[in-house]
């Protein structure tokens, strides 16, 4: 399912260049455009769900295959030694700008907690 208009729908069906690392059947990964860590990769299903506020049970597998990416992604980056972050915010409060659940993989420098 494609929403028109939505950023994310146009880079998985090309029609919006990304800088890919990762595509299945299930999840495109990409480079994040504006990076906040040496290593920021964004994992998102294909099919258009607006956040992690829409899911449900039904989306099980989809997630199983989420993770599994993001911690194959992050292993390649050489990140699991010293640690990394994985980030979907949802909504305007915590600062979600696509409307397109996407999964943030970050690492390569350490981080602060809590989040601003
Ligand atoms: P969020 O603020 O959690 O919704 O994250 C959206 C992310 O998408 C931000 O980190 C942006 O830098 C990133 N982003 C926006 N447009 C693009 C694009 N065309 N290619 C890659 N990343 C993008
Ligand atoms: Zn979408």
């Amino acid at each position: 399912m494609t929403k028109a208009n939505c950023l994310f729908c146009k880079i998985v069906a090309g029609e919006i260049p990304s800088d890919t690392v990762h595509e299945d059947d299930l999840v495109y990964a990409f480079n994040d455009i504006n990076p906040m860590a040496p290593v920021h990769q964004l994992v998102i299903p294909r099919q258009h769900i607006a956040s992690a506020d829409d899911l449900t049970e039904a989306d099980a597998e989809l997630l199983g295959r989420v993770f599994a990416v993001t911690a194959s992604l992050a292993a390649a980056a050489g990140l699991p030694d010293k640690g990394y972050r994985v980030v979907t915010n949802v909504g305007a409060d915590a600062g979600q700008s696509v409307d397109h659940l996407h999964f943030h993989l970050l690492g390569g420098r350490a981080m602060t907690w809590p989040p601003g």
